[in-house]
């Protein structure tokens, strides 16, 4: 494996079996902005061997304040998002293997997109596609960790099927209605989403070097201004079944 990770490999349960583990794994970053680029440059440098990158849009220059994988020039250049990321990712780490997707997650290709993963980055900027991350996600029995942004505050959570609550057990009923909070209304916070894709990485690595009983349980809640922490439990629903997992709802005698 060579030195360049030899600091990190000294983590109690790393070592080089860890290493070589994280090697041959494949995480797929479904939406590469602000959370997702900030995720994907961590597992690159962390030498996950397979980054898949899937986001249909373009650097623009009011991202730059929190999307920390891109510049002014590919803003100027009017590369996708995902070639940007690819490029500049290969760069970081050339024994990673980059795929850029030019694309928009949604219910027909999930299911391709997602295919060999070991474990999915929601960096996803909208509710809707999160159902059919989840749905496939379910499927495929793939975990994966999400986390939202909004304003000076945000939320993660580890989804892991058949281990868990998934997402629809406790999102809202699919179809979502438009969020009345978005970054148009309520901006973001340059520091928070970096934030949160730090857990997510973090989170990430965990599962791939197999510590399951160190991911995180429940979601934490992260507020940034001011400064605040906390974990909330999440569950099944408890009047419903959930429409995706089956999980939930009166129980038969
Ligand atoms: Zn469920």
């Amino acid at each position: 494996m060579g030195e360049r990770y030899a600091v990190q490999q000294r983590l109690a349960g790393w070592g080089r079996s860890g290493q070589a583990r994280l090697a041959t794994a494949t995480a797929v970053v479904v939406g590469v902005g602000a959370l997702g680029g900030a995720a994907a440059g961590l597992l690159a440098r962390a030498g996950v061997g397979r980054l898949r990158l899937v986001d249909p849009d373009r650097p623009a220059l009011d991202n730059l304040h929190r999307q920390v994988l891109y510049t002014e020039a590919d803003v100027d250049a009017g590369r996708s998002k995902v070639e940007a990321a690819r490029r500049h990712l290969s760069s970081v780490n050339r024994q990673v293997t980059v795929e850029a997707i030019q694309d928009e997650l949604d219910q027909s290709n999930a299911a391709g997109l997602l295919a060999g993963a070991d474990v999915v980055i929601d960096g996803l900027d909208h509710p809707r596609p999160r159902y059919h991350l989840n749905r496939a996600c379910l499927a495929q029995g793939v975990d994966w960790v999400h986390a939202g942004v909004m304003g000076t505050g945000g939320q993660l959570a580890v989804i892991r099927p058949g281990k868990g609550p998934c997402f629809e057990c406790w999102a809202p009923p699919y179809p979502p209605a438009e969020p009345k909070r978005s970054s148009a209304t309520h901006g973001i916070f340059g520091p928070l989403p970096s934030c949160l894709a730090s857990l997510q990485a973090a989170e990430a690595l965990k599962l791939l070097l197999g510590a399951d009983q160190d991911v995180l349980a429940g979601m934490l809640l992260v507020e940034l201004w001011p400064l605040g922490l906390r974990t909330v439990e999440i569950g099944p629903p408890a009047v419903r079944r959930c429409p995706a997992c089956g999980a939930g709802g009166a129980q038969d005698p």
